[in-house]
């Protein structure tokens, strides 16, 4: 079993990357990749304790991009941490973070609900503020049960708290990734485009911009899901990814590390053409484990 789709407290995760590492190898997963969004802060930390754990690692990071068919989540796997271009665009998208979130705060007093800016921080730890962590503030005063019921009445597009952030196209968010010597790999497909006639077309786009990879298992996908995207994979050739997107339970109840729902199963079989492509960069741990 392997995950390589993770978010910790460095974005809108509940736990450190320290505490990932040491929950996967208490489950047995054998190698995991953080991929928390517009950050790659953590990296550190998390290769530390996959090298002291035993666990294969990647550096990872999870980049939104603006299409005209809605948003597209892109992953970075076994990106460098230390890479300039990688942290000045990270940088740039997480400015855009800020100023979107002073309207969703503006937005949710305008509908009577008084949240403050350091009740939304008290639940995130470094500086990248999601709309998970409003979702926790709402819940925690509350004014609502779940985060989901949160996010369905103020904070999903089309609801009355929510605003659009400036986000980089694919084509630049796949360069950046690549710039900092990682995969780059759509997230989660069938999310953004369900039929796949419409999203073979779009994923050649994306191939002629420099996309190498593709989530294949996720627990937003059932397993036509699964095997179609393979099919895209195997004839367009690019790397098949997969993880559970576990976030903890308080941000994504039900998805478990490695198991997702339940019944994700990524296989082992994933990691040897993944490191064969990143396995020497300083973005990755654990060639002693390989062997
Ligand atoms: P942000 O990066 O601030 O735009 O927030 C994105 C995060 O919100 C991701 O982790 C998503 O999993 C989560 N999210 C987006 N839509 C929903 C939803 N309808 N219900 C629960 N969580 C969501
Ligand atoms: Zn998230
Ligand atoms: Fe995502
Ligand atoms: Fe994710």
């Amino acid at each position: 079993m392997i995950d390589l789709h993770l978010h910790s407290t460095y974005s809108d995760g509940v736990d450190t990357p320290r505490e990932l590492v040491a929950e996967a190898a208490s489950r047995g997963i054998r190698a995991v990749a953080l991929t928390d969004h517009d950050t790659v802060d953590g990296a550190p930390e998390f290769l530390d304790a996959c090298r002291e754990l035993g666990v294969v690692g990647f550096a990872g990071v999870e980049i939104s991009a603006q299409t005209d068919v809605g948003t597209l989540h892109i992953l970075g796997l076994g990106v460098d941490p230390g890479n300039a271009e990688l942290a000045n665009t990270l940088v740039r998208i997480r400015r855009s973070r800020e100023d979107r979130n002073r309207r969703i705060l503006e937005k949710l007093c305008a509908l009577g609900f008084p949240l403050t800016w350091e009740e939304v921080q008290s639940y995130a730890e470094d500086d990248v503020v999601g709309r998970p962590h409003f979702a926790r503030a709402m819940v925690a005063r509350g004014w609502a049960e779940t985060t989901a019921e949160v996010f369905s009445r103020f904070l999903e597009k089309g609801a009355p708290a929510y605003f659009e952030r400036l986000k980089p196209s694919p084509a630049e968010a796949i360069a950046v990734i690549r710039a900092a010597s990682g995969v780059a790999a759509v997230a989660h497909p069938a999310c953004w485009i369900y039929k796949f006639p419409e999203l073979e077309r779009r994923i050649d786009g994306l191939v002629r911009e420099g996309l190498e990879g593709i989530e294949a298992y996720h627990p937003s996908h059932d397993s036509v899901d699964v095997a179609e995207i393979q099919r895209i994979a195997r004839e367009k050739g690019l790397l098949v990814t997969g993880g559970s997107d576990y976030h903890g339970e308080e941000v994504k109840p039900g998805i478990r590390m490695g198991t997702g729902a339940g019944s994700l199963l990524v296989p082992d079989s994933l990691l040897e053409p993944l490191v064969a492509r990143v396995g020497r960069g300083s973005g990755f741990a654990g060639k002693e484990v390989l062997q």
